[in-house]
């Protein structure tokens, strides 16, 4: 384990480490150590995970901090009187707090912790929504919502006779703004808005989206699943109301993530799942509830997972958001120029602001093909519609080949994309002339 995965499982060591390691640009190759699976090899060759938007390695602190959890710490939380009890009710709770810093909430009890993005905004809808939403009120989506900001909402439809407005994309990917504006009116309940999009990589401008939301009454949801790892984010800052992010893309364990939600909002929204824990009082004629964060989080979390991705977000922050966010936009950029140069490939998703998601169709094969070809050469990238299937019909294509960066990832990773590309494009009787 290198200095900066000891710091970050340690945090009472991490203060020196830290600091050293957050000074200039960051170096990939030296944070790739910090992360076991990446020395392994896969089918004979050098593993290149650049599937980093379906899910992030997790660094050995993490790894660890689960495995000590289970051997030092282990006990149920909130109800015991015993020490182990307590000591995990300490360890969740702390984990809490790590989650509000990195969101920069005014408060932990702002703070829910969920099984990840898809569950907090079940969450909100069946909370929030069935509570405050009526026949004839409008929810804003836009066209390039993972399915799991748009099934949620149209269940939720379905009960209360809601309906749904649509954002239309530009070619490049990027949101019409103009014709955002134009949906905005007094039946505008809802904003649920994605902030980097994981189809096309677009960054949306959602500090003035909610700004024009709150304009006309409405509330906004801000669905933070590709950007809380690769941009620093300030609920306050932005306004938002609801913002919903998932541990497993942040470096940290699957079956964990949060829902931050503004204190007046939650104090109003009733439970959407009973249970232990989520009660003040219970009987056969009545049960009352407790409060915030409590009231939403029924039955036994995931307290190991708390933990590991309250060690991730000292992780990541130990190196600095913003410098994770530089490497990556020059990783980019890079990878960007280099696509451009291979002939038959089209980029899907060109907007002018954009987080680490290189999304492309090659003529004349089929992005599964692409993906296949690739994995033989070690190279990991997901092919499909990544749970965005509107995109691809706004695009008018089966899906897209998509490589998504994370810290760990460096120019000799674009190279093997590229060299891998080449390499299929041969298979299939070589590139367009
Ligand atoms: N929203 C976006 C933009 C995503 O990329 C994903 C996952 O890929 C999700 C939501 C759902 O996240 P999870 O499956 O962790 O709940």
């Amino acid at each position: 384990m290198n200095a900066l995965a000891t710091a970050a499982s340690t945090p009472a060591a991490s203060a020196g480490a830290a600091a050293a390691a957050a000074r200039g640009p960051l170096v990939a190759a030296d944070l790739a150590r910090d992360f076991p699976i990446l020395s392994r090899p896969v089918r004979g060759k050098r593993l290149v995970y650049l599937d980093n938007g379906a899910t992030t390695q997790k660094p050995e602190a993490v790894i660890e901090a689960e495995r000590r959890f289970y051997r030092e710490s282990n006990a149920n939380i909130h109800r015991g009187v015993h020490w182990l009890s307590q000591h995990a009710t300490d360890l969740y709770e702390q984990a809490r707090e790590r989650v509000q810093r990195l969101l920069n909430a005014a408060r932990a009890d702002e703070i829910v912790f969920t099984r990840g993005t898809t569950e907090a905004i079940n969450l909100v809808a069946y909370s929030w929504g069935r509570a405050n939403l009526k026949a004839g009120d409008e929810i804003v989506l836009t066209g390039m919502e993972h399915h799991s900001n748009i099934v949620p909402w149209q269940l939720i439809c379905e009960q209360t006779g809601a309906v749904l407005k649509v954002v239309p994309l530009t070619d490049r990917g990027e949101l019409q703004l103009d014709a955002y504006e134009a949906l905005l009116g007094p039946r505008t309940r809802l904003v649920s808005v994605v902030h980097v999009s994981n189809a096309l990589g677009t960054v949306n401008p959602v500090a003035r989206m909610i700004e024009r939301a709150h304009a006309v009454g409405a509330k906004v949801l801000v669905d933070g699943a590709q950007a809380v790892a690769h941009q620093g984010v300030d609920v306050q800052a932005l306004g938002c109301d609801f913002y919903a992010f998932s541990g497993h893309k942040l470096y940290g364990p699957t079956g964990i993530g949060a829902l931050y939600g503004r204190r007046e909002l939650l104090a109003a929204m009733p439970p959407w799942q009973g249970g232990g824990d989520m009660i003040r009082t219970v009987s056969f004629e009545r049960s009352t509830w407790a409060d915030a964060p409590q009231r939403f989080e029924a039955g036994t979390p995931n307290i190991a997972g708390a933990v590991g991705l309250g060690v991730a977000i000292d992780y990541v922050t130990a190196i600095g958001l913003d410098r994770i966010a530089e490497h990556e936009h020059r990783l980019l950029a890079h990878a960007t120029e280099a696509a451009q140069r291979i002939p038959g490939l089209r980029l899907i998703g060109t907007a002018a602001h954009k987080a680490g998601i290189l999304s492309f169709v090659v003529d004349g094969i089929h992005p599964h093909d692409l993906g296949t070809i690739l994995d033989a050469e070690g190279v990991a990238i997901r092919a499909g519609h990544h749970c965005a299937m509107p995109v691809m019909t706004r695009f008018g294509i089966p899906g897209t080949a998509r490589a998504s960066f994370a810290l760990y990832n460096d120019e000799n990773d674009v190279a093997a994309l590229v060299a891998a590309i080449a390499r299929a494009q041969q298979m299939f009787g070589g590139p367009p002339r």
